[in-house]
This record gives C-alpha cells, sequence and structure tokens, in this order.
C-alpha cells in the first residue's frame, strides 16, 4: 500500500498510539477531579501542554486545547466577534482558506460583518500590500492560511501580521497553521500571531485533538461554554489520551522536522522528473510552496476516475481537497486554475515514511491509467 493522502490525515505513530493507550488504561480520570486521579490526569494534560507550547515557541498559558483545528478555528473567529465584533465589523481573509475558516466568516458575513477577501497573485501567494491596504479603524480580525491545504503555497503571514499590528496593534490576527505545523518552522512570537490553529491528526496522532495559540492577555471572550475547563477558553471535559497522544507526536516529529523536509523535497523532485515526460502531466508551481503538498495536472483524464484508478493498484491521492468530496474546488479557483484543471487535478502528498520507489510506482501507474482510461470530451 501506498499513502500518498497525508494531508488529508497521517497513520498515527506507534508513540501516540502508546501514550493514548496508557492514558486510556492508566489514567482515566477527569482532569477537573479534586483527587488524586483528576491530579495525576491534569499532570498529563499540563505537561503536553508544555511540549506543544515549546513546540511553537510559545508560553504553557498561551495553549489550549480543542477537538482538532476546526473548533480552533471556529474559536479564534467566533470568539474575535464575541469580544470586540460590536465596535469593529470588517474581516480580512483569503479566498483559499480551508471551509473550517471561510464557513465560519461567512456566518458573521451573513450577519452583517463585511468581509474582504484577498486573492493570491499570479504566482499563488497573497501579497501583504493587498491585505495592509484594506487594514482600518474598523478592522475586527485578519485570518489567513500560512499553507494551503491544496495546493501547498505558503504565505508570508509573519510579514503580513507584522505590518497589521504596525497600522494597529488592537486588530486580532489568526492563521490556521494546520499544514505548515512540523514541516516549517512556526513560531508564536516571530509570527506576530494573536492565535494560531494546530490541529493532531496531520501530524501522526489520532484524529479528535487539537489546539489554539492564544497570546497572552487576549482576554477572549470563550465561543464554548460550560464548565470552564482550558481556563475557560473551551469548555468540555479534556480528552486526555489524545491529548497525550498530540504531545508524543510532537516530541519525536519536532526533532526530525528539518530532515523530512529536506526528504519531501527530493520526492517532490523526482516526481516532477518521472512525470514531466509524461504527454499533459505536470506540477503546478508557486513562488513559495511546501514540498509536501503537490498539486498534479493530468490533463483529459477526470481526477477522481484516477483517483479509483490508482486505489485499485493501492496507490491512495486526493483529487483536490477530501473536505471538498468531489464538489469542484473554489479554492483552486482561486488560485487560477482552469474548468479542466479543476476536472483533471490530483493531490499527491507525502510523509516522512514515503520512498523514491513510492513515487516511480506512482509516475507508472498514472501512465498506465493514461494507457487505459477514456479521456474526457472537451
Ligand atoms: N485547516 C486546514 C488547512 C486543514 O487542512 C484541515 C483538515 N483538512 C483543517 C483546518 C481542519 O482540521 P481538523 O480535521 O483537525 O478539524
Amino acid at each position: 500500500m501506498i499513502y500518498f493522502d497525508n494531508s488529508s490525515t497521517t497513520k498515527p505513530c506507534e508513540q501516540a498510539i502508546s501514550a493514548a493507550s496508557k492514558a486510556l488504561r492508566e489514567m482515566w480520570g477527569n482532569p477537573s477531579s479534586l483527587h488524586k486521579m483528576g491530579i495525576e490526569s491534569e499532570r498529563l494534560i499540563m505537561n503536553a501542554r508544555e511540549v506543544i507550547a515549546g513546540s511553537i515557541n510559545a508560553e504553557e498559558g498561551e495553549i489550549f486545547f480543542t477537538s482538532g483545528a476546526t473548533e480552533s478555528n471556529n474559536t479564534a473567529i467566533f470568539s474575535s466577534a464575541l469580544t470586540k465584533g460590536k465596535r469593529r465589523k470588517k474581516i480580512i481573509t483569503t479566498a483559499t482558506e480551508h471551509p473550517s475558516v471561510s464557513a465560519p466568516i461567512k456566518r458573521l458575513e451573513d450577519q452583517g460583518f463585511e468581509v474582504v477577501r484577498i486573492f493570491p497573485g499570479e504566482d499563488g501567494v497573497i501579497d501583504p500590500y493587498e491585505v495592509v491596504k484594506q487594514v482600518d479603524k474598523n478592522t475586527l480580525l485578519v485570518s489567513m492560511i500560512m499553507v494551503n491545504n491544496e495546493t501547498g503555497v505558503i504565505n508570508d503571514v509573519s510579514t503580513i501580521f507584522k505590518a497589521v499590528k504596525a497600522i494597529d496593534k488592537e486588530v486580532y490576527t489568526h492563521t490556521d497553521a494546520v499544514q505548515g505545523f512540523l514541516k516549517i518552522h512556526v513560531n508564536a512570537k516571530k509570527l506576530c500571531a494573536d492565535m494560531i490553529s494546530l490541529s493532531g491528526h496531520k501530524v501522526y496522532a489520532p484524529k479528535g485533538v487539537g489546539a489554539i495559540y492564544i497570546k497572552k492577555g487576549l482576554n477572549l471572550k470563550p465561543f464554548i461554554v460550560g464548565g470552564g475547563q482550558e481556563k475557560g477558553i473551551r469548555s468540555g471535559t479534556e480528552s486526555v489520551p489524545l491529548i497525550c497522544a498530540f504531545a508524543e507526536t510532537v516530541k519525536v516529529h519536532s526533532k526530525t522536522q528539518d530532515d523530512r523536509y529536506k526528504k519531501a523535497a527530493l520526492l517532490r523532485q523526482r516526481l516532477m522528473e518521472r512525470t514531466m515526460t509524461l504527454d499533459g502531466v505536470y506540477l503546478h508551481e508557486f513562488k513559495s510552496f511546501l514540498p509536501y503538498i503537490n498539486s498534479l495536472t493530468v490533463k483529459g483524464y477526470k481526477s477522481e476516475t484516477l483517483l479509483h484508478f490508482l486505489e485499485e493498484r493501492e496507490i491512495y491521492v486526493s483529487s483536490g481537497s477530501a473536505c471538498s468530496k468531489g464538489k469542484k474546488s473554489e479554492v483552486l479557483k482561486a488560485f487560477g486554475y482552469s474548468d479542466s484543471e479543476l476536472d483533471s487535478t490530483l493531490r499527491i502528498s507525502f510523509c516522512g515514511d514515503n520512498t523514491e520507489d513510492d513515487v516511480d510506482r506512482l509516475a507508472y501507474e498514472i501512465q498506465n491509467a493514461m494507457n487505459s482510461l477514456v479521456k474526457i470530451k472537451r
């Protein structure tokens, strides 16, 4: 089996599985209980918080566990609106956000907020100037994706946020760093971000756990209310096993980040070399991109048909983004993909376990598919 769908989810690593099962078996107390069992569970969460904080140069008190990045993104956006939304009504974002950012922002737009969506330039990246010129006294939030999940484009979030804060430090800055975390360096302080969303299952932890970094002193009103866990920011009993698993994978994969990056770059190069000789097959290129995420067009062939052809040969890829489930991707449209490219693009996303032989097999099977499948008529 060859798995090239790591941007959808990753295989949990052994260390994460062991940490989760140990906590499930031995530390199943409620971390809010005042007795010994509760205190032991709470200690596990404290240790995990320290690990996640360390991995992005934050303080422990700035990390709040959530059920995943969808909840982190919803929290960032709705908490911003709850806190300052009466006075400030403008949100600046990109046209290339994951739905867990674009949908909450759309809901606020429907409630009367003004939303400005910046499109990427021809080189794929967001021009900082286009963002900065939109900032005014009415601006509540600037929310920008760090690494796009469909194309791998890396935005210069740090330059954008620094410029935004220089104009008005009251504007909230948020980035969805899910696809960048543990692949490129995410440094909360250098980013000038007030809020950063992270997800566990993109980095070899199980699904159902994530975190949000919230800068000290922000005093956000919570979006999820209830028992007051996570200092009131995210009520709900914490999933100690998943949080432990998240911390373990972060410990392991922080150390291997640079080597994994180099490997992903070699794999991308190999994919480029092996596919460029195939007629109508090309990798999309951008000014700044993450080599883990590769957008590959196979002109004239439907991406879903290709996906199933490859699946029958035990090669797993994605058509566009898993979240768009076969619908034409608005995000790829925003990146300037033509109609025919929208129909014929695969996403090949790597992890540390993929090899050059895997890439060669993929290229071989794409050629095989082109020889066997019927072309789309246009
Ligand atoms: N943001 C991005 C960029 C993503 O790729 C994903 C997952 N597809 C999410 C947010 C949502 O993360 P989760 O599955 O943890 O809710």
